[in-house]
C-alpha cells in the first residue's frame, strides 16, 4: 500500500495515543512523518485531520482516576488519505508548527484554570476556618502554606498574562514552559492540602467527593503538554541558554 505524499494526499498508517476527547472531535492536529530519511525533528508535517475520514478507529482507554468517565483514546490510522491542503505550514517544517501550538497549550491555554485555581485557594482558606478554627489559620503550618499558594496562584496569572500580551505580538516560544512547570507543580500543592484540611478522614471520602477527583487528577499535570523534566529541559537550554 502507498503511504506518505501519493499525489495531492497524504496516505497516513500508525497510531496515536493518549489522545483526549477524539471520540467528541470532529478535527484532530496530528503530527506525521513525511520523510523517514530526514533528522527526528525534520521531515515531520502538522496537518489538519477530518476525525470522519475512512480509516479511523477508536479504541477507548479507560483510567483509574475517573471510573467509567471516557477522556482518553488510543487512535488507529490504516490508510487514511488527507489533502495535503490540509497541511498547516510547509510539508516536512511540522515542528515548528508544533513548537508554537505547544507554546499556546502551555502558556495561554491555562489562563481558564489560573482563574479558577484562585477560587479553589479562597475555598479552602473557608474550609480550614470552618474545620480548624480561625487561629489556625494565623499560626499554623496550614496557614502559612494557604497565604503562600494564594501568592503563588497570583504569580503564575501574571506570568501567564504576560505570555497572552506577549502573545499578541508574536507566538508564545520556550518562556511558556515557565507557567506550564510552575503551574502544574502548583496545582498539585494546592489539591494536596485539601487532604491535609480534611486529615485523616480524608481516607474515607468516597471516589466522588469533590475534593478526591481533583486530587489524583494532578498527578496526570505534570505529564500532559509535556512532562515537568521537559519543561524544565526547555527552560534550561532555550529561555537560561544553559548546555544541553
Ligand atoms: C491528561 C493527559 C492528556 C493528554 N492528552 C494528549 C492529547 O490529547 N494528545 C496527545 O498527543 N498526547 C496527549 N497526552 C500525552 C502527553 O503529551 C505525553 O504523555 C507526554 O508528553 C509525555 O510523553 P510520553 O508519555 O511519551 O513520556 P516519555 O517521553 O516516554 O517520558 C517518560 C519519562 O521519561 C522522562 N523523560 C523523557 N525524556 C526526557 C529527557 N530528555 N530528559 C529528562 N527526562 C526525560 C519524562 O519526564 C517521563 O518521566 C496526554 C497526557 C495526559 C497525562
Amino acid at each position: 500500500m502507498p503511504r506518505g505524499i501519493v499525489g495531492d494526499e497524504l496516505v497516513v498508517n500508525g497510531s496515536k495515543i493518549w489522545t483526549s476527547s477524539a471520540h467528541l472531535a470532529d478535527w484532530q492536529e496530528l503530527l506525521v512523518r513525511t520523510d523517514p530519511a530526514a533528522p527526528k525533528h525534520k521531515g515531520i508535517s502538522w496537518v489538519i485531520c477530518d476525525m470522519q475520514t475512512p480509516g479511523i478507529e477508536l479504541r477507548p482507554i479507560l483510567i483509574m482516576t475517573a471510573p467509567g468517565h471516557h477522556h482518553f483514546n488510543q487512535v488507529f490510522y490504516t490508510d487514511v488519505r488527507i489533502p495535503l491542503s490540509n497541511v498547516v505550514g510547509e510539508v516536512n517544517d511540522g515542528w515548528n508548527v508544533a513548537m508554537s501550538t505547544l507554546g499556546f497549550e502551555r502558556g495561554t491555554a491555562g489562563m481558564l484554570e489560573n482563574i479558577r485555581y484562585g477560587a479553589v485557594v479562597e475555598r479552602l482558606v473557608d474550609m480550614a476556618r470552618q474545620r480548624l478554627g480561625a487561629s489556625a489559620l494565623e499560626n499554623d503550618d496550614i496557614g502559612q502554606r494557604l497565604a503562600q499558594l494564594r501568592a503563588e496562584v497570583t504569580a503564575v496569572r501574571a506570568m501567564t498574562y504576560r505570555i497572552a500580551s506577549r502573545a499578541a505580538i508574536a507566538p508564545p516560544g520556550s518562556e511558556a514552559s515557565l507557567a506550564r512547570a510552575f503551574f502544574s507543580q502548583l496545582q498539585q500543592r494546592i489539591r494536596r492540602i485539601a487532604l491535609d484540611i480534611i486529615g485523616p478522614d480524608s481516607i474515607e471520602l468516597p471516589e466522588d467527593d469533590p475534593w478526591i477527583r481533583p486530587y489524583l487528577r494532578t498527578y496526570s499535570n505534570t505529564i500532559a503538554a509535556g512532562t515537568s523534566e521537559i519543561q524544565r529541559n526547555i527552560i534550561g537550554e532555550r529561555v537560561l541558554g544553559l548546555p544541553r
